[in-house]
């Protein structure tokens, strides 16, 4: 939107921040605001190899039929099944067929053709015997075991030629990668990796391995923050810690909206006078909503600077953590147009037995870090370390979050949902 200074600019921003702003929204709601401004899906086209990890841009069909033919399952003989009826019926060996091999001798009535995994199916021949149930003298093999139909790949049962098997959206793993090769392709369409600027605000905050100043402490969110961004595919560009200046922080974000595709703040969302993300945000930027009904991560906002879109999260590290985690992460995935079951995510939701009590959150969803472990047929939820939002050991020590809805505590024994992270 226009960002004039003139003192009714200002003033119609102000308005217009009291009309348009929503407070306290819901997790979902939060979403939905944020998916009305994404950023936008670029496609590039990568080599086979450099494709694992990527977001495929367009469905994908197999230029060929796999199996392209009939070929053998084992390591054994292409036979008649007439001709095997009894045990120790003895049949001639009439040549071999290698994997690879194009050309095969046919299998006629009391014959059998040598054959190797993956080789072709010589004509005539209608079962496999295995090589296990065989003995062979000379030119004669005797059949000691079943001739098995089952043991043959039949041509295109996997996949026709035409067949889509890899939809738009899907996630590159490595089976993935391994299916698109079998498909005959070499170069992939995929999703372009946003770029996204991560800028930590806050005057008391050092970069590792700096001298502290009395009152300063190590800076962890960005690298974080980075890190959960190529999680998700993203490309992230982390700026230089901002001290809380609106100057310093109006400079960072043009040039970020100038030169990413999203931002993501950390600190200075709160209600502080020191609290500049949001006081700039207010003031200066367009911002859709301001505070999520969940704890940790009560106060991030989300709204556009220049047109970019900018999560402000709040500074606590497991409430930037936590807030990436259920919001960020998905706004990502939708902008990037995964595919909902095959796409990247940062957890499976599971239901777990808790071990000891839990404390919810009064009117807010409540997102505690456990424990999940197997416990015989049944997933078992535990807690550790304090779960203090400053205090980003707990999200090491821990392997989970639970889904405590609004005014809900747990009990020991008491099934609730989670978000078990990968
Ligand atoms: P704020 O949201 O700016 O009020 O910060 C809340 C708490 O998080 C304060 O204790 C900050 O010192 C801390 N904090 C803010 N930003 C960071 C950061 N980038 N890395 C580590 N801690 C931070
Ligand atoms: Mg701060």
């Amino acid at each position: 939107m226009e960002t004039t200074r003139t003192g009714l600019g200002r003033t119609l921003q102000l308005h217009r921040f009291w009309q348009a702003v929503e407070k306290g929204v819901t997790l979902e709601r939060a979403l939905e605001i944020a998916l009305g401004s994404p950023f936008p899906r670029k496609t590039e086209s990568v080599l086979l190899e450099d494709a694992a990890g990527r977001l495929l841009a367009k469905d994908l069909a197999s230029k060929v039929d796999d199996p392209r033919f009939d070929n053998s399952a084992m390591d054994g003989w292409a036979v008649r099944k007439a001709n095997c009826k009894d045990t120790g019926s003895i049949l001639r060996i009439v040549g071999t067929s290698q994997a690879g091999s194009s050309t095969t001798p046919s299998v006629g009535k009391g014959e059998a053709c040598r054959i190797m995994t993956g080789a072709p199916l010589p004509e005539g021949a209608d079962s496999i015997v295995m090589i296990e149930d065989s003995s062979t003298e000379g030119e004669r093999v005797t059949i000691n075991g079943p001739a098995r139909t089952e043991y043959i790949r039949k041509k295109g049962e996997n996949l026709v030629s035409g067949a889509i098997a890899l939809v738009a959206g899907s996630l590159l793993t490595p089976a993935a990668t391994s299916l698109a090769a079998t498909m005959g392709h070499s170069e992939l369409e995929v999703v372009s990796k946003p770029k996204i600027a991560v800028i930590g605000v806050g005057d008391e905050l050092t970069p590792p391995g700096e001298p502290l100043a009395d009152g300063a402490i190590y800076e962890s969110n960005t690298y974080g923050i980075a890190s959960l961004v190529r999680k998700m595919g993203g490309s992230p560009v982390r700026f230089e810690i901002i001290q809380d200046t609106t100057e310093l922080l109006r400079e960072a974000l043009d040039e970020a909206a100038e030169s990413c595709d999203a931002i993501i703040t950390s600190g200075g969302v709160s209600m502080g006078e020191w609290d500049i993300v949001r006081i700039l945000m207010e003031a200066e930027g367009d911002i859709g909503f301001w505070k999520i009904m969940m704890r940790p991560g009560g106060p991030p906002l989300f709204g556009t600077w220049k047109g970019t879109p900018v999560f402000g999260l709040p500074g606590n590290p497991v409430s930037s953590h936590v807030v990436f985690t259920v919001l960020v992460s998905q706004w990502i995935s939708k902008c990037m147009g995964a595919d909902l079951v095959s796409g990247p995510r940062m957890a499976n939701r599971v239901r777990v037995i808790m071990e000891e009590p839990l404390k919810g959150a009064p009117g807010k969803l409540c997102f505690r870090r456990i424990s999940i472990r197997q416990e015989g047929d049944s997933l078992v939820g535990s807690t550790s370390t304090h779960q203090g939002s400053g205090n980003i050991h707990s999200m090491v020590a821990h392997n989970a979050l639970s889904l405590l809805p609004p005014d809900t505590d747990s009990r020991i024994g008491a099934t609730i949902d989670a978000l078990w992270l990968i």
